[in-house]
């Protein structure tokens, strides 16, 4: 659900390697982490660390960071918070943490202890206590503004589906651009507005598809940039390939008028709904975001399992409306095999890429073992925390300049082509399908 930055410090690696990874954050990375074995890849050490091999004039042809267009993510706070409400946000789970332990006691604490501290001037890895001591001392809003800066996103995608955390509302989308400097553009969750849809006196049930398409007609209208579907939440990505019929769609619609409004669950109407944005989409030529893997314990895991979407997928194929995978983990490696397999499927590894801690490298690497590099895209999904955009943003520029290090040093791939996946990942996938 739920994430910028400045490099670690510069200790030596396992091999004793001092390059920052390719991508490392904008604006004085100087060196990988301490677990980084590979020693970073790109600029400026790159051909240094590549396998021993120097390579000065491959070394002149990488770029600097890539532009970062994040595909989705959401608000923030910038308000004063209580310590254990700010670690609260960072897990998915509203349970409380282990007894003696708190949430920055996780691979996402670590990664937080990593990239943030310095955005605030603190030293990479400053005990918590002090980092919340100079946060307070700055003051939620200046924190937040240093923060969104050090992400160094260029464009932010919103989904605007949720609009409070721990209680309080996030900032308006144009509060968000002016703090982070960043562009803004708009991802409607589709079950928040259906939620809207009321009994319309006179049509009854028989009013619900046109109302529902109204309503999704209506935000698409108003300049979103894409839809985005939670139904691995609300029943699960198991459900049958086809449209539902009118008939289907009545009936489901009449029960849930006579039991009130509220939360949207009942399948025949989420799939209703999937199918009317995919209309809208294929009108609009938007894509359709789907939460995949997993999120906060209101989700059954398994069927958040993507590969649960095949038949969708291929009843959806001929209206070409790309279908962008959010998150994946642990099923990040169906997400990538259904990216292969079929033209219009795209993936994320937001969320996971913060959550994985010291692992993203080797996530992304499984992501890549079989998702093309035009179907792959950077997002932080960071959420209520802007640590969770710095986060979201430094861990993928970490873990592709370090897994690309690997690629180059085992004689995979060359400067030139990590130029180009770093740029398709980064900005120009989201630019060509976005039409950004
Ligand atoms: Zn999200």
């Amino acid at each position: 659900m739920t994430r910028a930055g400045r490099g670690a410090g510069g200790r030596a690696g396992v091999g004793g390697a001092e390059g920052a990874g390719a991508f490392d954050a904008p604006g004085g990375a100087e060196g990988t982490g301490a677990c980084d074995p590979s020693g970073g890849a790109g600029h400026p050490g790159a051909a240094r660390q590549a396998g021993g091999a120097p390579e000065r004039a491959a070394e002149e042809e990488l770029p600097g960071p890539p532009e970062l267009i994040d595909q989705h993510c959401h608000s923030v706070l910038a308000v004063d918070l209580a310590d254990e409400e700010l670690a609260g946000l960072l897990t998915e789970s509203d349970r409380p943490p282990a007894p003696g332990t708190s949430p920055f006691d996780s691979a996402l604490g670590l990664a937080v202890r990593r990239w943030c501290p310095p955005a605030l001037g603190l030293p990479a890895h400053a005990p918590v206590a002090e980092y919340l001591a100079r946060r307070r001392e700055l003051g939620a809003r200046e924190a937040t503004r240093r923060l969104l800066a050090a992400a160094g996103t260029d464009t932010c995608l919103i989904d605007t589906g949720l609009t409070r955390a721990v209680g309080r509302p996030l900032l308006p989308p144009e509060e968000f651009a002016a703090l982070s400097g960043a562009r803004v553009r708009e991802v409607v969750r589709l079950e928040v507005i259906a939620e809207t849809v009321a009994p319309v006196a006179g049509s009854g049930a028989g009013g619900w598809p046109a109302a529902v398409r109204e309503v999704v007609g209506a935000a698409v209208e108003a300049g979103a940039v894409a839809l985005k579907s939670v139904l691995a939440y609300r029943h699960g990505l198991d459900i049958p390939a086809e449209r539902p019929t009118d008939r289907e769609v009545v009936a489901a619609a009449g029960a849930r008028l006579r039991e009130g409004t509220g939360r949207l669950t009942d399948p025949v109407l989420l799939r209703h709904l999937l199918w009317t944005a995919l209309d809208a989409c294929g009108e609009s030529r938007l894509p359709l975001q789907l939460h995949t893997g997993f999120g906060d314990p209101d989700l059954t895991l398994h069927r958040a399992d993507p590969s649960l979407l095949a038949g969708f997928i291929r009843a959806a194929e001929p209206s070409g409306v790309p279908l962008v995978l959010l998150h994946g983990y642990p099923y990040h490696r169906q997400a990538a095999w259904l990216a292969q397999a079929f033209p219009q499927v795209y993936a994320d590894l937001g969320l996971t890429a913060s959550y994985v801690g010291p692992q993203v490298a080797a996530v992304l690497g499984e992501m890549l073992e079989l998702a093309p590099f035009g179907k792959l895209l950077f997002s932080t999904d960071g959420y209520g925390l802007p640590e969770l955009h710095l986060v979201g943003a430094a861990q993928f520029r970490h873990a592709l300049g370090a897994l690309l290090a690997t690629w180059r040093a085992d004689g995979a791939c060359s400067a030139s082509d990590v130029t180009r996946i770093g740029r398709l990942l980064s900005a120009d996938n989201a630019r060509r399908i976005y039409r950004l």
